[in-house]
């Protein structure tokens, strides 16, 4: 979060579990006021400005109710409400006022409610929503709530400036629609869109007037996620946004998982396959020069028989960071066995992957490993292919030959094919 978090509660059992909560999460800054008058002295001598939102308990010991709450709302601190009491009326307080949210103090649960709270507001930060409405009211209506809750928002008056803003920000997570416009509607835009973005990438929510069923269900037969019949509850808003984002969230993080490998971090066998295979057709249109490494730790058998299996994990973690640091951004680097890993260069020449892999053969030899007070080394061999093959399986082959040449030739050594 671009500041701290400002946790006001006098109860002080509760903000050390939110505190910790928030704290097993993500090294968030926190700070505490117990009163409303630590709160005033607090940001008083902080600034505002320090704090991205503050946790509030409505019942201080030191004023009024929702005194310290309407203190922070002033002075600009976006505010979630922390309440051991709830009525209507209580919540038609908070949404006039604006608050992020309310959460009810009930049990044990609502700690960790509010800690998924505060951190879900933390990543609508890096989250750009677009809004798309003709009206300018209906729109800065939407852009105001989604703004509350920290996204960041582009707004469009029309389709057309739609799909220029998402040409112009590809990395728009989700866009809200009218379906009422001028010129393209709601229905149009989406199926625009659709044909560009896949429903993972880009979630789209269409707004439809309340009583048009029908007009909700087209949205979706059109390509949208989601629909919100207007109007609407502010509380159903921001559930459908967030779930929706969430869910792309997740399927994001499945997608990456899947082609990284556990130990290392570094991409997997299926990755290098993929992308090396579409970099490979490429090549074949000569547009890159492709050059393929396959590299083997030499004798990593005896770490894992000397010092047990984790520190044989912990060598190739290390190796994985030496020889990531060695590539550049459009190479690929994969592990794609037990201690084997291949690297696919873009646009190198033979004499420059030569240089390279003889400086990552060195930077592997030269790594000191630190294992359990232990300083562990180990060294590695690299077969490298650079002559262009009918297939990348075949320079991996390839590069595999010469790897097999590194290993009787006495390991710890760079062999190319020219
Ligand atoms: P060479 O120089 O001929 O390549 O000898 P080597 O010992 O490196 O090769 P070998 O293929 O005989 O042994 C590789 C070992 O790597 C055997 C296997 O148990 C170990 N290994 C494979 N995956 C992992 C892993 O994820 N973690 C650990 N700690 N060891 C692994
Ligand atoms: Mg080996
Ligand atoms: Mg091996």
């Amino acid at each position: 979060m671009k500041g701290r978090v400002l946790i006001v509660e006098d109860e002080h059992m509760t903000a050390r579990l939110v505190r910790r909560e928030l704290e097993k999460a993500l090294p968030l800054p926190v700070q505490v006021a117990d009163s409303y008058r630590a709160t005033r002295e607090l940001v008083e001598r902080e600034g505002a400005s320090a704090f991205s939102v503050a946790l509030v308990d409505l019942h201080l010991p030191d004023s009024t109710p929702g005194e310290a709450l309407d203190h922070l709302l002033q002075l600009g601190i976006p505010c979630i409400v922390f309440t051991g009491e709830f009525s209507d009326e209580l919540r038609e307080q908070m949404v006039a006022r604006r608050v992020i949210d309310y959460v009810l103090k009930e049990n044990s649960a609502s700690v960790q409610v509010v800690a998924k709270l505060i951190l879900r507001i933390h990543r609508n930060q890096g989250i750009k929503v677009l809004v798309v409405d003709d009206s300018r009211t209906a729109r800065r209506y939407l852009a105001e709530l989604l703004a509350r809750h920290q996204f960041q928002v582009l707004e469009a008056e029309s389709g057309e400036e739609a799909l220029d803003l998402l040409e112009q920000h590809r990395e728009v997570y989700l866009v809200i629609t009218d379906y009422h416009m001028p010129g393209m509607d709601g229905f149009e835009l989406t199926q625009r869109i659709r044909a560009r973005f896949d429903l993972n990438r880009l979630a789209i929510i269409g707004l439809s007037a309340h009583g048009n069923n029908l007009l909700s269900a087209r949205f979706i037969k059109h390509g949208a996620n989601d629909f919100i019949s207007k109007p609407f509850l502010e509380e159903e808003f921001y559930c459908r946004v967030t779930q929706n984002i969430v869910l792309m969230e997740t399927i994001r993080a499945l997608e990456e998982a899947s082609v990284r490998d556990a130990l290392t971090g570094l991409h997997n066998r299926r990755y290098f396959t993929e992308a090396g295979g579409q970099l490979f057709a490429n090549l074949r249109r000569g547009q890159l020069e492709i050059v393929v490494a396959m590299i083997d730790l030499d004798h990593f058998k005896r770490i894992n028989d000397t010092f047990g299996h984790e520190a044989g994990d912990a060598v190739l973690k290390a190796v994985g960071q030496t020889l990531a640091a060695c590539v550049r951004e459009t190479d690929i680097l994969a592990r794609v066995g037990g201690e084997e890993f291949c690297v696919l260069l873009v646009n190198t020449s033979p004499a420059g992957a030569a240089a390279l892999f003889e400086r990552m053969r060195r930077a592997v030899e030269e790594a000191a490993i630190a294992y359990a007070g232990a300083s562990l080394s180990i060294t590695a061999s690299f077969g490298v292919c650079t002559l262009a093959k009918e297939s990348l399986q075949a320079m991996v082959n390839a590069a595999d030959d010469l790897l097999y040449q590194a290993k009787n030739l006495g390991r710890n050594r760079v062999i190319r094919d020219r």
